[in-house]
Formats: C-alpha cells, structure tokens, sequence
C-alpha cells in the first residue's frame, strides 16, 4: 500500500480497493487517482430532504429517498435464477415495502432492526395490491453516516454509491499534488476558486454559491486549454511560418473583374479584399469564409484560386459529398475555362483509369484546379505545386482532414474554409477558433426575404394551386423528396412515383425528374432544360440542396419536412429568392415530434441563417452539430456550449492574453499550465507547435 497518495497513482493502491475493485474502477475508464477526481456526479442526494411513508404512493414511478428499520426481509424465487427479496422497513409514522431483484444475498444482509436509507422508484405491485418501493441503491446507516448532501455518481455492476463516495473522499483527503496550474493573478482575475478546493466541492458540496462557482471553474478550465491550443497555433501561424506571397495582381484576376456579369456587392468585395491581402502576405492564410446561402461565395472562391493560378500554384477545393463536388465543378468550371485554367473534378466514383490520368495531370501541373471529395486527400494524389486550398462546408470535416489536405503541399499552403451554414458564436470560438473570419453579410441586391409556410398533408392540393398559378406566369418550381442516403431504394421509389403522379396532376405543364441515382450526363440535360425554362417543375431529391441556382424558380415545395434537418431545410430554401420576386416555401408535415415543431417553427419564423443555426445548435445538441469529436478536441465533461457561453469568452481572453505575452509558453511560470495542456491534448500540444 502507497504511503503517499499522488495523481498519479493507480487506483488499486488506495486503500480499500485492491486489484478486484480496481478492474471495476476501470470499467468506468478510472486508473489512477487523477480521473478519479474528475469523474463527477451527475447529481446529488439530499439526505436532509427525505420521504416518509406516507408519501409513497404520490411519488408513484418517481424517485424516493427513505429511511427506516428493518422488521423482516423474505427471499423468493417466482422464476427458476430470479430471486426477490421483499423486505418491511418502518420509517417515520408507517411502515412500508421495499424490493431488491436478483440480490439474493441482501436476505441475509437486512436483519431485523437495521437502519438503511434506500432510494429507487416507487411501483405498484398489482399482484399484492400494494405500492413499494423498486430499490437502485441503499446504504446501512453506521457511526459514519454522512447526513447532508452526498454525490451520486454513475455506476457499474459491482460498484456501489457508498463504496465510490468513500474511495472518493479518501482519495481528495490524502492526495498530495493536485496543484493549481493556474497562476494566481490569471485566477484572481477571473474570480476562480482554486482548483483543489474546486473539485473537492464538486464532488461534496459545502453550499449552492459555492458549488456554483467550483463548476465555473471547471467549465473555465475545459474551455481555457482548448483556447490556448488555438492560440498557439494562432501565434505560430502569424509569427513564424513563412508561406507563399501570391501575386493578387495579374492576367487571370483582371480578366475576371473584366467579364464580371453583375457588380459585387460590397461585402463580396470586402472578403476578397481580405482574402487576397492574407494571400498576398507572407504568412500562411487562415481564414474562414461565412456567407449565407446565396451570399455569392463562389464569388470569392474564384477569385483566390485566380490569384492561386496566376501566381504559378495549383489549387484544391475539397467538399463533403460527391453531389456538391459536382455542382461545385459545373459552376467553377464554367467561369474557369474561358479564362483558360485547367480544371479538373475528381471523385470516388470515377472509373480507375480515369482518376489515373488526373493523378498524371495533377503531377505534372497539366491541371491547375482540382474539385472533388474527399478523393483528393488519398495518397495516390501528388502535387507538383499545391499552394492553395480551400474546403467548403467544412463542419463536415475534421482538423485532421484540413491537415492532410495542407500536407500535400511540400510548402505552407494557404487555406480557406467556406461555409453556408452560419456558425453559431460558441463554437466559431472554439472548433474555428484558431481561424481568421471574414462574413459576406449581404446578399446581392433586390431579393425579398423567401414567405415560409407550414402546411399539413391535407392540404397539399390548395398548394398545388398556388403552384399552378406561379407557373402559369412563367416562373417555376421545385418539389423537394427526402433522400437521406442516395442508396436508400425506398425513397427513391416515392420520389419516382410522385414524380409520375404529378405529370398526371400539372398536364399543362413540363416535368422533369432529377436524383442521385442518374449519371451525370442525364442530371445535368434535367438541369439544363430547368435552366432553359423548358420545364416548369423540377422533381427531385436532395441533390438540389446546395449549388443550384435558377432564379426564375420561385415556389419550392418540401416533402416529408420532418426528415430533413434544419440546416439542409435552410439549404434547400436558398435555392429560391433568387431573383427579384418574392418567392415562397411550403414545408409539408404533421408535426409528429416537439422535435419537428421546433424546426418548422424555426423556419417560418426566420430566414435569418445565424438564428436558425443558433436553433440548430439548440434542438440537436453541439455533439451533432459539428461532429465535435471529429475535430479533434477533448469532449467537454461540464461545460455546455449554449450555457456557458460568458465563461468561453472569458477563458478565449485569458489564453490568447497568455500567448501574446508568452508565445511559445516557455517562461518558467507557465510550466505547470504547458504540462496541463500536454496532458489534456494527449501530446497535441506538440502538434499544435509543429504544425
Ligand atoms: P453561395 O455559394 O454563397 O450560396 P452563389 O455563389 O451560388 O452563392 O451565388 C448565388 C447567386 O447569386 C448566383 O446566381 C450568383 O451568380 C449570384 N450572384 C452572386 N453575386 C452576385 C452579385 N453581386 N450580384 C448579383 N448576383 C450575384
Ligand atoms: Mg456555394
């Protein structure tokens, strides 16, 4: 048995435990007594506030804590290997049942006159008409019972409350390094309770302020380390990388402001001006481009791979799917090749020998652009001169991906991430947070907001009319299908089949049918009909959601609302309100879910991107949102990227006034916080510096 008790040491050691417990201790992913004192409660019992008896059955199927004396406790099997011990406990004016399944033992355990607290559910029993209570958890009341306000933690099969909480408090007495990385003045600046003393509170509370202010701290400290990564990354990449100084003047951007269709809207202008300025600098571009659906951002996107060409770099835009990777392509393209700039798209689908000659292009800098998939972060792609990249929807992606894609450049690329789907501000801090931004706040002129209405099944027929009427002016419009996988037959049967169904409803007018499961060639003679206004409908699944751009649709009718997610809904709108009519949405649902109510709700009540990300956020938790796990950070054990958002901004400060003042964390006060930051990336820190 150690004498000492440290962080470091396992768990096995502590007194009480031995190697048996420990493998328990380690199914809940405890070793050593430092995660021991971070596995928190996930809530408390208040022993001061217990129920009596006579409150049994008014918490029918709720939870109860009670206390009492065993008069009698009797063992039954109803069912061969299922045993019940049914025990009597008088507590307070009455006496009451209470049952425990399966724990043959506790016959012998519950001797008449023992005191226990128990707490479980309360049941009915309909066999022996009586309530009782279904017990979770008990503990005998000894010489050492704690009153008061006691953790309750999460548990696994042969580990219980009592012996957790009693591991607990010995490991927080004796421990002897769990120190405060921390300095002082950082502390007292922020108001934060010392470490030690935090995580002891948290585990047993001493009062509600004081609670309140011990979880502060360990939600700072959550957010602190990951904000000092991004700092260091930050200050590296403004200080010590050297990149590649583009050329923003020259043939190809000339030639683009030249042949420009429509004037850019100030904030085009801006972000380019923003983007070209870091591309043209010495040091590595960061930047992150928001711009709502619609905004123009190819805009900005051709620009810089503009600037990429013609300063004698290639460029690679990557994209999460195989659809936007085309759509992407067909507009680029398109405003590439007269320029005469040699594009290329590569995909996962096209046929080896295909992707072969692009390999060989792409080597040999016979292709300047590249657009595809995650295609081109496989090791078959080389380079000859990659200087720019750009990743759009980049909430699909992770750090680790954007990192692959820069090391195929044997310099320091430069790098863009554009997205449409507006990031909420909580994690445009942390996930985003070691990027510079620049946001198209404007959309171009003479578009009206886009009227969204909720309708149920029912009435599709009155919308229908309305479709007609839109139609017969000469507009057209969209009847959006839910497609979640591009495999899934069953949805693309129901798509094909309403397709039909239409033709029969809308006679006087042209159809066309549009999904994933066409070749390219056939997708692209639908849309170029629908461009040409040779149809008047357009049926389709989701392939439509980004890139589509017809702005004489004006009506877009969505199907089975409830399946699509709010940000793809977003998406799927911007394809209309594109022109100078004001255009219309319908979503049609019943409104099965809180969950679906929340996302209709949201969408006719705002066109506000930011908002509805917000509410995104909001309805499906930040875990979803952007695959946090994905991007490489720790996940957060307290901290709530919606609740705690003052506490961010304070720990953003706090770390990035750290590195200004100290780049590289090498004074000696600032040890004991690198060691941390070491331990809690698991070594990132390094990789931070290095990359
Ligand atoms: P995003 O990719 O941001 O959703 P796009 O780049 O596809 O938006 O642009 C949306 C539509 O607006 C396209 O039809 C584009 O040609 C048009 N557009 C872009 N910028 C302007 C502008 N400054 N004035 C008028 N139309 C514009
Ligand atoms: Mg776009």
């Amino acid at each position: 048995m150690a004498a000492v008790i440290a962080v470091a040491t396992d768990i096995q050691y502590l007194k009480g435990v031995g190697p048996a417990l420990a493998k328990k201790f380690q199914g809940l992913g405890l070793r050593n007594v430092h995660s021991l004192l971070y596995y928190f409660p996930f809530r408390y019992e208040n022993r001061s506030r217990l129920q009596t008896a006579l409150d049994i059955p008014r918490y029918l199927h709720k939870p109860v804590l009670l206390r009492g004396q065993v008069l009698s406790a009797r063992l039954t099997q109803p069912r061969p290997r299922f045993y019940v011990v049914n025990a009597q406990l008088r507590g307070g004016a009455g006496s009451f049942s209470a049952v425990w399944f399966n724990q043959k033992f506790m016959a012998k355990t519950l001797r008449p006159g023992l005191e226990i607290l128990i707490s479980g559910k309360v049941v009915f029993n309909d066999y022996a008409g009586q309530f009782q209570v279904d017990v979770a958890d008990y503990e005998i009341i000894t010489a050492d019972f704690r009153p008061g306000i006691v953790p309750v933690y999460a548990l696994t099969d042969g580990l219980t409350q009592k012996k957790l909480r009693q591991v607990m408090r010995l490991a927080l007495a004796e421990v002897r390094d769990l120190r405060d990385p921390l300095p002082p003045a950082l502390r007292q600046k922020h108001n934060l309770p010392e470490l030690p003393a935090a995580v002891r509170e948290l585990h047993f509370p001493s009062g509600r302020e004081n609670w309140r202010q011990s979880r502060q701290r360990i939600v700072f400290d959550e957010f602190f380390y990951v904000e000092l990564g991004m700092a260091l990354r930050y200050a590296r990449h403004r200080t010590e990388l050297t990149g590649i100084s583009f050329q923003p003047e020259g043939r190809l951007l000339d030639a683009y402001y030249q042949n420009l269709p429509y004037q850019l809207t100030a904030a085009q202008q801006r972000v380019i001006g923003e983007v070209l300025r870091d591309m043209a600098g010495p040091r590595p571009m960061n930047r992150l481009v928001q711009g709502d659906v619609g905004s123009g951002k190819t805009d900005v996107a051709v620009a810089a791979l503009l600037c990429a060409v013609q300063s004698g770099y290639q460029a690679a835009l990557m994209v999460p799917t195989e659809v936007l990777a085309q759509q992407h392509f067909l507009k680029i393209e398109a405003r590439l090749k007269t320029l005469g700039v040699r594009v290329e798209s590569l995909l996962g689908r096209h046929p080896p020998a295909e992707k072969k000659e692009i390999y060989r292009r792409l080597a040999a800098q016979e292709c300047d652009v590249v657009i595809g998939t995650q295609a081109i972060i496989q090791d078959k792609v080389v380079f000859k001169n990659l200087g720019f990249v750009i990743i759009d929807e980049q909430h699909r992606f992770g750090v680790v991906q954007r990192q692959l894609l820069k090391a195929k450049a044997q310099q320091n690329v430069d790098l863009l991430v554009m997205t449409a789907t507006p990031i909420p501000r909580t994690l445009a801090l942390t996930v985003y947070g070691d990027l510079d931004k620049s946001l198209i706040d404007e959309l171009p002129p003479g578009r009206a907001p886009v009227q969204t209405y909720h309708v149920r099944p029912r009435e599709r027929a009155g919308v229908y009319e309305l479709l007609r009427r839109e139609c017969q002016q000469g507009f057209q419009a969209y009847i959006v299908y839910p497609l979640v996988a591009e495999s899934e037959k069953i949805d693309l049967q129901a798509a094909v089949e309403s397709y039909e169904q239409l033709c029969r409803i809308f006679p006087e007018f042209q159809l066309g049918l549009l999904h994933g499961r066409l070749k390219n060639a056939e997708k692209e003679i639908v849309m170029q009909k629908f461009r040409d206004k040779e149809l008047q409908i357009l049926v389709s699944t989701t392939v439509i959601e980004v890139g589509v751009d017809v702005p004489n649709a004006t009506l877009m009718i969505i199907e089975n609302a409830n399946r699509f997610g709010l940000a793809q809904l977003h998406q799927l709108r911007g394809r209309v309100g594109r022109g100078a009519r004001a255009a219309q949405c319908f979503l049609i649902t019943e409104l099965k879910t809180p969950e679906s109510k929340k996302r209709i709700q949201a969408m006719t009540g705002t066109t506000d991107g930011f908002r509805i990300a917000e509410l995104d956020l909001e309805i499906r938790g930040p875990g979803d949102f952007v695959g946090v796990q994905q991007s490489g950070f720790p996940d957060f054990i307290m901290a709530d990227l919606l609740k705690d958002e003052a506490i961010l901004q304070a720990a953003r400060t706090a770390a990035f006034a750290l590195v200004q003042a100290d780049p590289r964390l090498e004074r000696p006060e600032q040890q004991a916080v690198r060691a941390e930051l070491r331990r809690r990336s698991r070594g990132l820190i390094d990789y931070i510096l290095l990359n």
